[in-house]
């Protein structure tokens, strides 16, 4: 089968691997509908992160059972299937708390890499949630965000406590941050602030239901986030980047008694204490657990309710992927979906 290998940062090759086969009775084989590139997957195209080369790459999928173990009862040999970018088996005490990303038994997809066109899902009845019949073509896109984008964006609104009166600001304009907006707006949030300064993922924040937009970052960008909530600073932030400086923007926006939701992976973040101790705020985050979120998402995008797939400003065969990798690197794309 043809599969997305890094070799080295920047070296992205599509090449002919094994097909995966059944190895536990928990497991399912999916032939992928649709994969696409995270901007997690930059972090080793940027050299930053440094796993074993070479890597099989993804972790977002959408496809249809081609097989199931002998143990498996919840997904069925056809059903059309969305998955975490975490395997879980929904049952232990971390799953049925809602933390499924963490579940004691969680296999990270990354490690068998979905950009591909089959894969191997551990904990299939566990992870894997079906569409009650086939999606059409153009709602795929959508489902396919449901696998992390969203869900990741979903998490963070709902741990930043985004709802009915409340101001959100959300800092991070990549996908993650733009379906968080999406987000934030189906959860009846008052007012939410993108801060971004580029126009086209300004022009989609707005879309998805931003009604303010901030271009300053850093200190400026916290200011103006004072200047917009009489002084206070919002009551939810949602942080979506995962760098020192973005953390620390996310916290000096919240008000005293805020929550703030974090998703972006925390690249050498550290928080100094004393700020923490007198911000008074709320911080929930990590890895979302997007299975919680997965038969609610499917429900809102098959009835058309929302629509998260627009995200996608850059659709590509596999064989593309190299230029796909490329243009998220370049910032020519927003997120790019990989047909196969
Ligand atoms: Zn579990």
């Amino acid at each position: 089968m043809r599969s997305v290998i890094m070799h080295a940062p920047g070296d992205v090759r599509v090449e002919e691997r094994e097909n995966p086969t059944i190895t536990e009775p928990t497991d399912a084989i999916i032939r992928v509908t649709a994969a696409c590139i995270c901007g997690s997957d930059l972090w080793p195209y940027r050299g930053i992160e440094k796993p074993e080369w070479p890597q099989p790459m993804g972790h977002e999928y959408v496809g249809v059972v081609e097989q199931i173990g002998g143990d498996v009862k919840n997904v069925k040999v056809g059903d059309f299937v969305i998955g975490s970018f975490f395997a879980s088996d929904n049952t232990c005490e971390i799953c049925q708390s809602g933390y499924q990303s963490r579940c004691v038994h969680a296999v990270p997809m990354g490690s068998i890499g979905t950009q591909a066109e089959y894969v191997r899902v551990p904990l299939a009845d566990g992870t894997l949630v079906a569409t009650p019949t086939q999606p059409a073509p153009e709602q795929i896109p959508s489902l396919l965000a449901a696998s992390d984008v969203l869900g990741t964006g979903w998490f963070a609104a709902v741990a930043a406590e985004a709802g009915p009166g409340k101001t959100v600001a959300v800092v991070g304009d990549g996908a993650v941050g733009l379906l968080a907006v999406l987000a934030a707006k189906h959860l009846g949030a008052q007012r939410i602030i993108a801060m971004s300064r580029h126009t086209d993922r300004q022009a989609l924040a707005r879309t998805f239901g931003a009604t303010d937009i901030v271009t300053e970052r850093g200190d400026a960008g916290v200011a103006k986030i004072k200047e917009l909530t009489d002084g206070l600073g919002a009551h939810s932030v949602i942080e979506a980047v995962g760098t020192q400086e973005s953390m620390m923007q996310a916290i000096r926006s919240a008000r005293p008694g805020g929550h703030v939701g974090y998703v972006g992976v925390a690249h050498e973040v550290e928080l100094p204490g004393m700020e923490l101790f007198f911000s008074g705020v709320h911080l929930h985050g990590g890895p979302a657990p997007v299975r919680r979120f997965l038969p609610e998402l499917i429900e809102l995008i098959i009835s058309g309710q929302i629509n998260p797939g627009e995200v996608f400003d850059l659709t590509l065969p596999i064989e593309q992927a190299a230029e796909g990798y490329k243009a998220m690197d370049e910032r020519r794309a927003t997120k790019v979906l990989l047909t196969l």
